[in-house]
Order: structure tokens, then sequence, then C-alpha cells
């Protein structure tokens, strides 16, 4: 199916389907296309959109996307539950952050165009066919390939209506770490096109590395069905699991501490581990040992990414500190 047809509101009631949604041509003749797995209840309902990969090396909702549709059955549903588990295909394909067609990163091109290159495009229509019918969204992120991030379940904690139901569906995802960010989102997100159509949403992270671990597939498939719950999808209470860090700060991950030299990066602090303003948080060194750089915070706080790749160029990402709630 071509994705600019696809009208949600035409769904066939007590239905459970997985197909394609053709977004654009590729080179080859054939077609760039979007796996879409949806279940439409016997009832009527909120409508969850759920989303995996939207960066292509981050692969915990490629496997929690499926998890959740197989344990979900049209007749136990109330509303419509719509998931793509690869948003970035051409990423995925590649084991690329952003895509190797256009060089962008879909997390930064929301709301799209419909004419753009094929990461716009992308964007555009999940955009249009599938945020804006949606009552709530969730993104599903993780550090990826590069950066390393505590399980987490992360939101816009705006003080109106809106940011009042996003943090609802955050507690009541229930991952061990909440991270609440201070308006304004910054653009160019999957959940700044949400807010801007009035549509709550939560977004995730976990370790990554290249990597799902089973752990954080099970935290975020628990909370999928959690979130279903406090919509009233589901029969059944959300069954949070206990918070240990309630986290609060900037999330915008382009804008953290980076290397002023390119080396060899070490860091000495562990994720999730307080640290003082600064603090030593590692060193960039050069092939004979040599420190060419001291990373130190900027801040006190709680450590909330780090970088994962040894290698570093000249300013890299290295880590990103934030702070206790009322901290
Ligand atoms: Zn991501």
């Amino acid at each position: 199916m071509r994705f600019q047809e696809l009208d949600i509101s035409q769904l066939p009631r007590a239905s459970k389907t997985s197909a394609w949604l053709n977004v654009g041509s590729r080179a080859d003749g054939g077609n760039w296309r979007l796996p879409f797995l949806y279940v439409v209840g016997a009832t009527p309902g909120s409508t969850l959109l759920v989303l995996g990969a939207v960066h292509g090396d981050e692969y915990e909702g490629v496997e929690t996307i499926p998890e959740v549709f197989h344990r979900i059955a049209p007749e136990m549903l109330r509303g419509t539950l719509l998931m793509v588990p690869i948003c970035n295909v051409p990423a995925y394909e590649a084991v690329l952050r952003s895509s190797p067609i256009d060089g962008l990163n879909l997390a930064r091109v929301f709301p799209g165009h419909p004419n753009g290159t094929i990461t716009q495009r992308i964007a555009y229509w999940i955009t249009q066919k599938l945020i804006k019918p949606a009552d709530f969204v969730i993104d599903l992120h993780s550090g990826g390939v590069t950066a390393e991030i505590p399980l987490l379940i992360g939101f816009t904690h705006s003080h109106d209506a809106l940011g009042r139901r996003s943090r609802a569906g955050a507690l009541a995802f229930g991952a061990p770490v909440v991270w609440e960010h201070p308006p304004p989102m910054p653009p160019g997100r999957s959940l700044s096109a949400a807010t801007d159509l009035g549509v709550p949403a939560i977004y995730t992270e976990a370790a990554g590395g290249g990597y799902a671990y089973p752990a954080d597939v099970s935290c975020f498939t628990a909370g999928v069905i959690n979130v279903m719950k406090h919509l009233d999808m589901l029969d059944g209470h959300p069954e949070p699991q206990p918070i240990t860090h309630h986290l609060s700060g900037d999330g915008d991950m382009d804008s953290v501490i980076s290397t002023p030299a390119a080396g060899y990066f070490r860091s000495e602090v562990n994720l999730l581990d307080d640290v003082n303003t600064g603090q030593r948080l590692g060193t960039v060194r050069d092939p004979f040992g040599e420190v060419l750089a001291e990373i130190t915070s900027e801040s006190a706080g709680v450590v909330i990414m780090l970088r994962r790749v040894h290698r570093v160029h000249v300013g890299d990402n290295l880590a990103h500190v934030t702070r206790r709630l009322g901290g």
C-alpha cells in the first residue's frame, strides 16, 4: 500500500494485520517501504502509535513492537494500536543513526516534507497518517551504537493539559529512570510533531550499543502494555516498576559535553553516577597515551549519557549530566 493512501479511520474493526507502506522509490526500481503492524479493537477507544528505529542503529523497538503485536488480540482491545517497528529503513539497512541516502537524521526533520528527500518524506507521512489521528505516541529509542544511556522514559513537562497527559503516560509506562524536560521541546522530533498536533507523547532510552538487551525489551514491552491500560485500551491497571531516579533537565543530546580533541576517550564514571561541577568524567588521549584533554562536568548532577565508542573526532559528544528532580 502507498503510505499516502492509508486512512486509519477506514481500518476494519476487530482486525489484526501486518502490511508494508511504500514511502518512496529506490534507485534499483523498487520501493522504500515501512513495516506496519496494527490491531483494531472490537470496540472503539483510544488510538496509540508506537514507533521504533527512528534512528537506524537502535534495536529495542524493532524487537518490542512485534512482541506487543503478538500479545494483543482484537477482542481484548478497545481502540486502535498502530506500530512501525522500523521508521528509518535506509538507516536501519546500513546500521546507521541517520540515513545513508540523504544524510538526514529522521529525528530532526519532523514534521517532514511531502516533496523532500526520503527521510523528509518518511517524517511527513508518519506525521500526517499516524501521529495526527493518534491520541498518544510512544517513540522507542536507545543509545544506538555510539552512546550509552540508562533505561528510561522521557517527556517534556509543560504545565498544560498536554504536558500532564504526557507525564501521566510516562509514569504509567514504568521505567526505573524518569527524565522530564522543561519546555520548549526542541524541534524536528516525532514528539515535537505530536505536540504541535496536540497529541501527548513520550520516548524511551536504553543502553543500546548495537544490541537490544532482553531486559530492556521486556521493560519496553511491559511499558507499552501499561500505557494501553492507562488509556483504557486494555482491562487492568498499569503495573509500573519502582522509580530509582527521577531526573529533570535538557534532553537535547545535540548539546552535551563534546570533545575539543580527537583521540581515544576513556570515561572514568558510570551511568547514573552523581558528579560534581568540575569533576573529571574522562580523558581523551593520543596513541602514545598522552592526555590531550580532560573532560570535566560543567554542572553537578547525574550522568545520563556516555559515549561508548572510544575513538573520537573533534566535537563528538562524550557525556551528558542532568539534575535530580528538585535537586
Ligand atoms: Zn534515538
